[in-house]
């Protein structure tokens, strides 16, 4: 199975790593730094040995990347895998404000109802099941995020259980929360954030999240 660096050196965009299967276009490596698709976080862009990776998907615990055909890459080979760093780094900060404006959400909204949410490089979203206008929450709800951000709390991160590699975050005092997306260190590294409603119908409300820069 691939040890999954991006968990335990979040800040690494570049490793040395090995091929451990070639199946077609598809490989798969004993080390990796390149995140792919889970809990609504995109997964990285980026390379290995300097050939993109057109796709980067999760198998139960595994980690496939889908080359082109003609990658030309063999079983045991040492590879190189860089990632586009700018991306991840606004992926990472993008995921913790969602993940933060989600914990303040269900601790002022008891019965609150998260029904969907995505992280993409320029924007996060959370939708959820709530009848009436999400917007005059918003303003109380970006503050308190704000705040905790301009705190520049440490954000403590770990196993729960590292055989099934559940993964968890923390802001002593604040939430524990299971979580196996990658993590920025501190909330200060979010930056302040804007948060937006949109109304997509149906009894739900989507909420935008944005950063500053
Ligand atoms: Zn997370």
């Amino acid at each position: 199975m691939t040890k999954k660096i991006f968990w335990t050196a979040p800040y690494r965009s570049r490793h040395e790593s090995r091929i451990t299967t070639v199946n077609g276009a598809d490989i798969t490596v004993d080390e990796t730094i390149f995140f792919a698709f889970s809990g609504g976080q995109e997964s990285d862009h980026g390379s290995i040995n300097g050939i993109p990776v057109i796709t980067a998907r999760r198998d139960g615990l595994e980690l496939i990347y889908t080359l082109p055909p003609e990658h030309g890459l063999t079983l045991g080979q040492a590879v190189t895998i860089e990632i586009d760093w700018d991306r991840r780094h606004r992926l990472m900060r993008l995921h913790f404000a969602a993940e933060l404006v989600l914990e303040l959400f269900y601790k002022q909204h008891q019965g609150i109802d998260k029904v969907g949410a995505h992280i993409a490089q320029n924007k996060a979203r959370i939708d959820f099941l709530w009848p009436q206008s999400i917007a005059p929450l918003l303003p109380a709800l970006a503050e308190e995020a704000n705040a905790i951000i301009a705190a520049n709390l440490d954000i403590i991160k770990g196993f729960d259980d590292e055989a099934n590699e559940r993964r968890y975050w923390e802001i002593a005092g604040l939430s524990r929360v299971p979580c196996g997306g990658t993590h920025v260190s501190r909330t200060g590294e979010i930056g302040p954030l804007r948060l937006k409603r949109e109304n997509i119908g149906k009894g739900k409300e989507r909420v935008e999240i944005y950063l500053a820069d």
